[in-house]
């Protein structure tokens, strides 16, 4: 007999899904009964996935939006219930880093920072979140960072975009508690996926710097896509269902 899987008859919008935790959050969830919206910038490589997804047996259809443009959202939220009748998981997961310090940052890449990570986690709340209550209820898993608690050297929209996240978070598990909705935060600290050697060009030890960061944990490693699939799954079914407003640091202990 069949085991019934912890995300039967979800259906989840994870942006940012063509690449790192993005992606193992989608493969992790559609491995788990959600029909899954892969989303991103790179439609070839949007399509693969889903077409692995499907392969394997999954529920997957890509969409193809630009994050901070609020009506390319609003029309990724359309097509999710068009392809799937209802949504029910929201997981705002694109991020971009717009390296640069603060009397140097270019004013287009602060905006363009903010734009992604903050904004965009707002617009797919913004049309995501009535598409919950119509469905009976639903969670709200934003992908934020350490950067949400500690600063990164230049890296000034970055860690301003992490840092409103959290109380952006909090409101929305505050005010929409009444309709069944949970929301909380992932909050990763260095994971290998193509952002963070991207990062590291920032810092004049790039060479260096990743192995002087793998020090700084207490586990001994980097993090993968993988091991924050595993938290972003505890927190978008029932097992966290009594968590809400909640930021899970998931970094290997470097916060210690
Ligand atoms: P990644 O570069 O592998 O993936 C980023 C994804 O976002 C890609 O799919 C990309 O296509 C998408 N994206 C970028 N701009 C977009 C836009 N305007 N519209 C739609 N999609 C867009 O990076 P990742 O490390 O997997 O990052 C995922 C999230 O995790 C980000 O929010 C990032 O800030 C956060 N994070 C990363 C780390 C790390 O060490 N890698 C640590 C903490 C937090």
């Amino acid at each position: 007999m069949e085991m019934s899987k912890v995300l039967q008859d979800q259906v989840a919008i994870i942006t940012g899904s063509t690449s790192g935790m993005g992606e193992a959050i989608a493969r992790r969830f559609a491995k788990e009964g959600a029909s899954v919206v892969i989303n991103g910038t790179n439609e070839e490589r949007g399509k693969k996935i889903q077409d692995e997804i499907v392969n394997d047996g999954g529920q997957a259809a890509f969409y193809k939006a630009d994050v901070s443009s609020a009506p390319e959202v609003e029309a990724m939220v359309d097509f999710a219930v068009e392809q799937f009748s209802k949504v029910t998981i929201l997981v705002p997961n694109a991020g971009i880093l717009g390296n640069g310090l603060a009397t140097e940052i270019s004013l287009e890449t602060w905006d363009k920072t903010i734009g992604v990570n903050l904004n965009g986690v707002f617009y797919l709340c913004r049309y995501g979140l009535p598409k919950l209550i119509e469905a009976g209820g639903g969670t709200v898993v934003i992908n934020a960072s350490i950067a949400s608690f500690k600063s990164f050297p230049q890296h000034p929209a970055y860690c301003a975009s992490k840092g409103a996240l959290i109380p952006f978070m909090k409101n929305i598990a505050q005010d929409y508690a009444g309709h069944k909705i949970r929301a909380n935060a992932l909050c990763p600290g260095p994971v290998d996926t193509p952002l963070i050697w991207d990062s590291v060009k920032a810092f004049p030890n790039a060479d260096s710097i990743i192995d002087e960061t793998i020090g700084m944990t207490c586990v001994g490693r980097l993090g993968t896509p993988e091991d924050v699939a595993e938290a972003a799954l505890f927190f978008a079914s029932d097992k966290s269902s009594f968590i809400t407003g909640a930021s899970l640091t998931i970094d290997g202990g470097i916060m210690c």
